[in-house]
């Protein structure tokens, strides 16, 4: 399951995008990388196609492109 980094308007807090991970070790090394805050474990999403862990690259399958049609 992803993880992810969610990205805030730092004036009204509304969710802007998302940093999809393949682990919670991948989400708090980019946010260590990127003197980003880390803002805790925040996994087991459902990412809806498949994509690169911004951290190290690891395919994530997308869950819609998962079924077999
Ligand atoms: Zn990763």
């Amino acid at each position: 399951m992803t993880h992810y980094y969610f990205i805030t308007d730092t004036l009204t807090g509304d969710l802007l995008d998302v940093v999809p991970f393949c682990s919670d070790g991948c989400h708090y090394w980019y946010c260590h990388e990127n003197g980003l805050e880390y803002q805790g474990w925040n996994g087991c999403h459902e990412h809806p196609y498949t994509d690169e862990c911004r951290e190290c690259g690891t395919l994530i399958q997308g869950v819609e492109e998962a079924v077999a049609c």
